[in-house]
């Protein structure tokens, strides 16, 4: 219903103020009245107190003291001070000179005895306390009455100042809140501007918070964040997409050149066939790069999946019996050192693939007459496969971008045939696999790559 979060918060803080303060208000007002009749209450009692003390026996006679209050307030009429003795049957024994020809006793009695307003004898506003009492066994009622206009007055002003000062205050509390709202609530306007500008060519722009506030001082810094990582995405995706389009113009600029040198005249039939066995080549490895850059789309789309339990160890064999011609052709003794029976949660294409890029790049960059040898083991809840070769070894440097795209060390980019494409091929497999892979090397002793994959829970 109300779609801006200033309206929201408007239309429900503004009679929530309300009703604490209209709360408030009667509290307040309640705890005046209550203790300005407590007051007057207690200024009755005692004078009802003091007045009892006054009825006396004398002889079995009971007898009225009253000289000491026919002085003072109570022997001017209307003084507002009031005080009567009755009996039980309402009939007046003895009263105040302050009550003229009026009388206390009325109609309340016997019903209710205790506080009461009511009225004066010139209708001024009246505290009234009835009490039973009891002299040698004869029962009493006094009656005592205070007239409260003061009080009054005071609680009336009270009740003017609440209905006077409240209402603003709710007031002002309401245009400070929207104002504090505004005020809050107008970086986001200035964050919501500042993310329009950023399109696909200004990746690099970031948000900025004027205010010191914390939290949206932390929208921005996530959002920023968030930015960086998708900016170098994008910058990888154009990387690669540019690396890519590199790596496919030399075939067809080969395929190119072969065509173009071939048709320039008559050739002979062997000219031909040496022509096309270079588009050949040149296509091939087009078809090989492509493969492979297919492979590592699906990979990041994290499709093409059959994930099953199967032993891992099944798998290593399978590899190294189709790696081996490769390796005796190179004069390179490959083996394996243990191998333990474990089964992992994978797909077995996958997993192959997997080892044949590592094994492959083990036999590629070794040396004549080098060694790779394999090993299976069990870490924790790891299948730990390892990779040892005696080969070029790996620069420092270079450690950490083996598994780029498309990086491939200087020396091996003259002499060995490869696209760049191996490692980062098995990595995103491990990965996809809840594995991962390292790698540690040496230049010109050899490097060691370890696979790390979690066991299939039953195993
Ligand atoms: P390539 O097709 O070039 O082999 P990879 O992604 O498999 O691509 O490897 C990337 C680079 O890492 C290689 O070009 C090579 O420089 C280096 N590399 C990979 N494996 C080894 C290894 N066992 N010994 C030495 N260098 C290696």
């Amino acid at each position: 219903m109300f779609r801006s979060i200033k309206t929201r918060l408007i239309i429900f803080l503004i009679p929530v103020f309300a009703v604490i303060v209209t709360g408030l208000g009667f509290f307040l007002y309640n705890r005046l009245d209550n203790i300005v009749m407590e007051m007057v209450d207690h200024l009755l009692s005692g004078k009802a107190d003091l007045m009892k003390g006054l009825v006396h026996s004398d002889h079995g006679d009971i007898e009225f003291e009253i000289s000491h209050v026919t002085f003072g307030d109570y022997s001017i009429n209307a003084s507002g001070h009031y005080f009567e003795i009755a009996d039980t049957k309402g009939n007046s024994l003895v009263k105040s000179i302050s009550l003229g020809d009026h009388t206390l006793t009325g109609s309340r009695y016997p019903e209710n005895t205790g506080y009461f307003m009511g009225t004066g004898p010139h209708q001024e506003p009246l505290r009234l306390f009835i009490e039973e009492f009891q002299v040698l066994g004869e029962k009493f009622v006094i009656y005592v009455g205070e007239e409260i206009r003061e009080e009054l007055a005071l609680l009336k002003n009270f009740r003017i100042f609440l209905l006077t000062v409240f209402p603003m205050t709710i007031i002002i509390i309401a245009i400070g809140s929207m104002i504090v709202i505004q005020v809050s609530l107008s970086p986001l306007s200035s964050f919501s501007r500042q993310i329009g500008l950023i399109t696909e060519k200004r990746l690099h722009e970031r948000i900025y918070s004027q205010g010191g506030d914390a939290e949206l001082q932390n929208i921005a810094y996530s959002f920023n964040e968030t930015m960086s990582r998708l900016e170098k995405a994008f910058q990888a995706q154009k990387d690669f997409l540019s690396d890519a389009s590199h790596e496919l113009r030399t075939p067809t600029a080969v395929i190119k050149s072969a065509a173009d040198v071939t048709l320039r005249r008559e050739r002979s039939v062997v000219e031909y066939r040496e022509a096309l066995e270079t588009v050949k080549y040149a296509a091939e490895r087009m078809g090989g790069l492509i493969d492979r850059l297919l492979k590592l789309s699906r990979l990041e789309a994290d499709q093409g999946q059959k994930k099953e339990m199967v032993g891992l160890k099944d798998i290593l064999n399978t590899t190294l019996r189709t790696i081996t011609p490769l390796a005796e052709a190179q004069g390179i003794d490959i083996y394996t050192e243990k191998a333990v029976d474990v089964t992992v949660d994978g797909d077995k294409d996958q997993l192959s693939e997997l080892f044949l890029s590592i094994l492959d790049n083990a036999i590629k960059y070794n040396r004549p007459n080098g060694k790779v040898s394999l090993s299976l083991a069990i870490s924790d809840n790891w299948a730990v496969v390892k990779v040892e070769d005696t080969g070029i070894g790996i620069a420092p440097e270079a450690l950490g971008k083996v598994f780029d795209r498309f990086y491939r060390e200087d020396m091996s980019r003259g002499e060995i045939p490869g696209t760049g494409l191996g490692l980062p091929i098995a990595k995103g497999i491990a990965e996809s696999h809840g594995g991962s892979i390292e790698v540690e090397s040496e230049v010109g002793k050899g490097s060691a790559f370890t696979v790390y994959l979690p066991l299939n829970s039953s195993s």
